[in-house]
């Protein structure tokens, strides 16, 4: 099956009980016993139809063998962290998603469990940070805003070296563009809030694995610390997974359009795309991905500048968030990474006049036009 039929006809695409084409909401927390001990579902937060069809879905284009649903992107990533210990060491990209750096550096800290944040596109640094008791590394590329890139196979070699469990957040690429699992890594999480779900109305998070164990292991957790997501959302998110190669296509082309148009505009300085040639990343980003996705960077001479920008954009929408069918504009300075220090912000490349953008599937004259009209 190729990509966009897996998209419909993956997992479960019938319902086994009516044969209704989409599977139904199963609204329901538990499940009557034919004896005891004696049944096919025993209780929703250990197991509900729903959400199991949406596991089997995003296993299969994941090139997984078990999906696990979450009731957001942090529960998943939480419970992929939860799989170590106290005294145990994990090595994370150091410009992760901000949820992904508090929770490890304000919530498992405090159960001993010790992150070290490296520039994981340096491969040298990764096995620097290597000590005795490291138990995982935990990669995002690209990343957020800068969309940096990591090359994945060479770290996950790195990881087998050393009998670690190699994490990669695959949010930004989807499944439609990158499938990690296929370059060695061992769990792939996922922001489904994002492209995924891609209608910017549900929240939730994912988990795929394709070892045996380590599926035992998450479902363990999940059952454990309940997290899950609910049957109305794993619905939602089925939904808008069917339309994620149409959407990811026409994104990428208007994406394109944009970046263009921003490298030729004088009033832009910088523009981060790992699809430009001249992006650090571009040749490793082309060898593990299939598209280069919507998400651009670029820089004007200020933040005034730049907030005036997002004043005056119509279609662009000023929110947080991303990867849906409407074109989003942020200030990373102000909005999603304002509450790292400035120094550590401009050592990180995140000017005060960056502006970031996610591209949806408007009209691209109509996106053109609109940025045109707001850089003037
Ligand atoms: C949004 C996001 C998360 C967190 O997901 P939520 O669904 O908001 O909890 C994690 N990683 C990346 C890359 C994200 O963009």
């Amino acid at each position: 099956m190729r990509k966009k039929t897996k998209f419909i006809h993956g997992g479960i695409s019938r319902d086994p009980y009516t044969g209704a084409v989409s599977t139904p909401i199963y609204q329901v927390s538990t499940y009557k016993q034919d004896g005891v001990g004696n049944f096919k579902y025993e209780y929703s937060r250990t197991g509900n139809p729903t959400r199991e069809a949406l596991e089997k879905l995003i296993a299969d284009i994941e090139e997984g063998t078990h999906g696990f649903a979450f009731s957001s992107g942090m529960a998943a990533i939480t419970a992929a962290i939860q799989l170590f210990s106290a005294g145990d060491h994990v090595i994370a990209t150091d410009d992760v998603y901000g949820g992904t750096f508090r929770v490890m550096t304000k919530v498992l800290n405090r159960f001993n469990i010790d992150v070290t944040f490296v520039d994981t596109s340096n491969l040298d640094a990764v096995k620097e940070a290597i000590q005795p008791n490291t138990k995982a590394i935990y990669v995002e590329t690209p990343t957020n805003p800068l969309l940096k890139i990591t090359d994945l196979k060479s770290i996950s070699k790195i990881a087998k070296e050393h009998q670690l469990t190699f994490i990669v957040d695959n949010t930004f690429s989807t499944p439609y563009w990158q499938n990690p699992l296929t370059l060695g890594a061992d769990i792939v999480v996922h922001s489904a809030t994002k492209y995924l779900g891609g209608h910017s109305d549900v929240v939730a998070g994912l988990i795929v694995v394709k070892d045996e164990k380590l599926a035992e292991d998450i479902h363990f957790i999940q059952n454990s610390t309940g997290g899950i997501l609910g049957p109305q959302d794993s619905w939602l998110l089925m939904r808008g997974i069917k339309t994620l190669g149409v959407r990811m296509e026409e994104i990428e082309q208007n994406t394109k359009k944009i970046v263009e148009f921003l490298q030729n505009h004088p009033q832009v300085e910088k523009v981060y795309y790992p699809g430009l040639e001249t992006h650090p990343g571009h040749e490793i980003h082309r060898s593990q991905s299939a598209g280069f996705g919507g998400m651009i960077s670029f820089t004007v001479e200020s933040q005034e500048k730049a907030l005036d920008v997002l004043k005056k954009t119509r279609y662009f929408t000023l929110a947080e968030s991303l990867g849906a069918v409407e074109s989003l504009i942020s200030i990373p300075s102000l909005m999603t990474h304002a509450s790292i220090p400035r120094e550590r912000r401009l050592e990180l490349g995140i000017e005060d006049g960056l502006i970031r953008i996610s591209v949806g599937i408007e009209d691209i004259e109509d996106l053109l036009e609109d940025l045109e009209s707001a850089l003037r």
